[in-house]
């Protein structure tokens, strides 16, 4: 290369990274607005029972409607939230939200269902936060067990700090449960003394379960582990059959997946699910 090739090449990455760095505020400025507009909706997943095949609850997971980009990931705008400060108000907004749905559905007379919400790591550090929870609870008239709050064992990086705070949730009666277990970096020294009721296994492990007998040993390790510390255990990314019949075998409690359904809005979870609740699936 020439000087002057190696010149337009620097120019060339400069100008992406400016472009990179212009989208991104332009989204965040965009994302700022998009509460008060109204852009975020929650889609639903349902949680299946592997003993008796039935529903026994739901995740609630957030989607933004862009006006021009259509429907933008949360793996995209959950950290620019997050470093925003936005995934407070965001994230009490989605809490209220699950809630009322849960409460709706309760009403209705379907049978009841525990709706799960994640919490972000600045949600979590919160002052306010078992104040927001019991607030929606009472304005939502939710009663706390059907609640269920995720966290990721980041958060509890800070163990007392963490400690303190998993327990006041727990102390109203709301479920605890650690996603995406075995992607982050707690010790077991940490588990075992944390206030929590369950652990959902990562999907990157349930996913290639069957291919990878690497991914099949740590599936029933953690499945195992979460039996003899007394706690429930779900897994996540079930996408096929074979997965599920593993899972099964190995006594894991409940089940989530694209082989259930993917995430889908309260008007089809109801049409899909609600109506035929005592039918069990998969
Ligand atoms: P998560 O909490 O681990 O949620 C599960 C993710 O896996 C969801 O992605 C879901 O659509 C996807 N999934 C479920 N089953 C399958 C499957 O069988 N195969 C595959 N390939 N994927 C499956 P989603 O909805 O895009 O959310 C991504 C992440 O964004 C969530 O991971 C969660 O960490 C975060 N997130 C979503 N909603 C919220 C929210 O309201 N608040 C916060 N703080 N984070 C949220
Ligand atoms: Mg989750
Ligand atoms: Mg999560
Ligand atoms: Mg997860």
């Amino acid at each position: 290369h020439n000087a002057k090739e190696q010149g337009m090449e620097l120019n060339r990455y400069a100008h992406a990274m400016q472009m990179k760095a212009q989208e991104r505020l332009q989204l965040e400025n965009d994302l700022r607005k998009a509460l008060d507009r109204g852009q975020f909706y929650l889609v639903y997943q349902p949680q299946v029972n592997l003993k008796s095949g039935l529903i026994v609850g739901m995740e609630a997971l957030v989607r933004w409607q862009h006006p021009l980009r259509g429907s933008v990931s949360p793996a995209e705008f959950i950290p620019l939230a997050e470093e925003s400060g936005l995934i407070v108000p965001l994230g009490e907004w989605v809490l209220r939200e699950a809630c009322a749905q849960n409460k709706r559905w309760q009403e209705a007379g379907y049978r009841k269902l525990c709706v799960s919400v994640n919490l972000s790591m600045r949600q979590f550090r919160h002052s306010h936060l078992l104040d927001n929870i019991s607030g929606i609870l009472k304005e939502t008239g939710l009663e706390p067990v059907w609640l269920e709050l995720e966290i990721t064992e980041s958060m509890t990086f800070d163990k007392d700090r963490a400690f303190e705070q998993l327990r006041k949730i727990k102390e109203i009666g709301v479920h605890i449960s650690i996603d995406d277990f075995g992607t982050g970096y707690s010790s077991l020294h940490y588990l075992k003394d944390l206030p929590i009721d369950r652990l959902k296994i990562d999907r990157s492990f349930v996913n290639e379960v069957m291919e990878d007998s690497n991914n099949a040993a740590i599936v029933s390790t953690i499945t195992s582990m979460a039996h003899h510390l007394q706690l429930k255990v779900t897994a996540e990314g079930v996408e096929n059959e074979d997965q599920l019949s593993f899972l099964r075998d190995q006594h894991c409690h409940e089940a989530q997946g694209y082989f259930f359904s993917k995430p889908i809005v309260a008007a089809d979870f109801e049409k899909k699910f609600l109506r035929d609740v005592d039918k069990p699936t998969g």
